[in-house]
């Protein structure tokens, strides 16, 4: 029986280690923490339940072919449940609800955006085209730059669109910015700005638009604790509160890892699912590295920060399951985060309330769960989180009383906790508190990203957010699948 360790439970570790359990080989995977999930972990605040990361699922379906691949039916272990809306987002003068329903749709926009809507109907045919044009960039797995001359993967080139802007482009499309804004923000979601995004990820707000956003009953991190169970069942093995400290390494070939005790493990097949930076500076003895040295790593562009407030309400409120509330400015907001590396006056805050839909994360039926993120400079930022953190916290608070109609939130706060990007940074081992870890720049995309192969090394192979074809779930599970087709030769 072939074995393989898996360094990381978080969603691509595992998902790599479900396909690979179902598949007959003997499965190791080591944790550092005392549970699974990794950003998708479960957050407790007494009899409260939140998500750490990840609050909606995009297209499930690679999700239910993972599932397959582990011979297993994804509705067996998860329960999803479609958003409608999508979101509403706030702007200074108009509040908006997307959804995938066409006809309340084309309703919505006749009474918030009158004047694009042939235009959006238009724009979600064309990257329909452009999406089927784009898959297989996303479906092959770019061990060199002959991935290129395959006839599908050379014609989807021509959508790739990296001499563009998200913002420019929908610019072109739409005149009111504050529609180019709801429809680009999404590349946040990669860590970036849609001032720098290359064009072909307006395929994001097409797929949110026109596919659709799920909650999973009980919290996204049910993902993680499935696929736990799916290995545990077919004879895996996964060890928590156990980090690996480096990886044993002989003639340009991996063995085995080394822990903090100095005990080891061997094997001959070695996944990766930390964050790629982290793993290549601190994993890699520094005599082992080649392609990514240190000073390499220091060059590679990492995504933005964010910083999370979780709070447990002895009250709901009537809120959708993810509202937007945008800066009065938004273009300013997002260039003083990416541009100047700093915090801005003028926030966007993305508010997740699941206690809407999901009476299960909370024991009192009358009690509420709300995540309220920020998008911020990462830790290379000269910003103390520790002197910044509470007047940050306080700014965020009392812009959400004065811009919606929830002006009692403090007073019904039972419990709370903050991740700032310096948590990020040291509790998730993610490089610079990159909450999304490597950026999708054009540089750093297709086979100039890490390779599901790692090619520093034999016997070595990464998963997660920061291989081919990127980060973000969706991602992250199509590298589970890239990474062990390489490793089963299928
Ligand atoms: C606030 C936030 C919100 C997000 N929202 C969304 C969303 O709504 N939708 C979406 O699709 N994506 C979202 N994401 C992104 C998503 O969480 C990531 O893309 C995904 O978790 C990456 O998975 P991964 O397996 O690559 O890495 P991780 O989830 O980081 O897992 C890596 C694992 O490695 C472990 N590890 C680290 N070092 C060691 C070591 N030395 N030894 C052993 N184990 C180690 C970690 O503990 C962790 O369990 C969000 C992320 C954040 C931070």
């Amino acid at each position: 029986m072939k074995k393989v360790i898996i360094i990381g439970a978080g969603p691509g570790g595992l998902a790599a280690g479900m396909i690979l359990s179902a598949k007959g080989y003997k499965v190791h995977i080591y944790e550092k923490d005392a549970c699974v999930g990794g950003r998708m972990q479960p957050l407790k605040l007494k009899d409260h339940t939140f998500d750490t990361g990840p609050t909606f699922l995009m297209e499930p379906g690679t999700l239910t072919h993972l599932f397959e691949l582990a011979n297993e039916t994804l509705s067996d272990h998860i329960e999803t449940v479609p958003l409608d809306p999508l979101y509403e987002f706030i702007f200074k003068d108009k509040n908006f609800k997307p959804t995938t329903d066409q006809d309340k749709m084309r309703k919505e926009m006749e009474r918030v955006f009158p004047a694009h809507v042939v235009d959006y109907f238009d724009f979600l045919e064309r990257q329909d085209q452009k999406h089927q044009k784009l898959k297989p960039l996303w479906r092959s797995s770019f061990s060199s730059v002959f991935t290129y001359f395959h006839p599908l993967v050379f014609r989807s080139l021509f959508y790739r669109d990296t001499r563009s802007s998200v913002f420019k482009r929908l610019k072109k499309r739409f005149t009111d910015e504050d529609l180019v804004h709801a429809m680009s923000f999404q590349t946040k979601y990669l860590g970036m700005s849609p001032f720098k995004a290359p064009g072909m990820f307006t395929i994001l707000s097409y797929l949110e638009f026109s596919k659709g956003l799920f909650h999973v009953k009980g919290g996204l991190h049910q993902i993680p604790i499935a696929m736990k169970q799916i290995i545990e069942k077919n004879g895996g093995r996964i060890f928590l509160n156990k980090p690996v400290k480096r990886l044993i390494i002989r003639k340009k070939k991996a063995y085995g890892v080394a822990f903090e005790d100095d005990t080891v493990d061997t094997a001959k097949i070695i996944i990766n699912d930390t964050d790629f930076s982290y793993f290549a500076k601190n994993l890699i003895p520094k005599k082992h590295q080649r392609t990514y040295t240190n000073r390499h790593v220091n060059k590679l562009k990492h995504s933005l920060g964010v910083f999370v407030i979780y709070l447990a309400l002895d009250k709901t409120y009537n809120l959708e399951h993810h509202t937007m509330l945008f800066a009065d400015n938004p273009t300013q907001s997002i260039k003083t985060i990416t541009e100047q590396n700093n915090l801005p006056f003028d926030l966007t805050i993305y508010i997740h309330n699941p206690s809407k839909l999901d009476k299960t994360l909370t024991k009192e039926k009358n009690h509420s769960v709300l995540t309220i993120s920020v998008a911020v400079p990462n830790t290379t930022a000269d910003i103390d989180w520790n002197t910044a953190k509470n007047a940050f916290r306080k700014e965020i608070i009392t812009r959400i009383q004065d811009k919606t109609h929830i002006n009692d939130l403090e007073d019904h706060i039972i419990e709370e906790k903050i991740i700032t990007p310096t948590e990020w940074e040291k509790n998730f081992n993610l490089h610079h508190g990159a909450a999304f870890g490597l950026a999708h720049t054009k540089n750093q995309v297709l086979h100039k990203r890490p390779n599901n192969r790692y090619k520093d090394l034999k016997h070595v192979y990464l998963v997660g957010a920061g291989t081919h074809p990127g980060g973000g779930l969706m991602s992250v599970f199509q590298s589970a699948i890239l990474t062990t087709k390489k490793i089963t030769n299928t």
